[in-house]
């Protein structure tokens, strides 16, 4: 689901985008979410993806 809102901020990068998605309420923008699905296992960004959206599933579990 794509939606817009002119205050989202990347929880990736941190930057304000009006373009991305939202998982469960956390923001990610459109680049960030390309790069996420470029992103191999094998890619060394691959842990740092993983590494910001187990805060959001922390986050909403605690
Ligand atoms: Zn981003």
């Amino acid at each position: 689901m794509i939606e817009e809102n002119p205050s989202n901020f990347c929880i990736i990068c941190g930057n304000e985008r009006s373009e991305g998605i939202r998982i469960v309420n956390e923001f990610i923008c459109e680049s960030c979410e390309i790069e996420m699905v470029k992103t191999e296992v094998q890619d060394a960004k691959y842990p740092f993806f993983i590494h910001q959206l187990k805060r959001i599933w922390l986050r909403k579990n605690a």
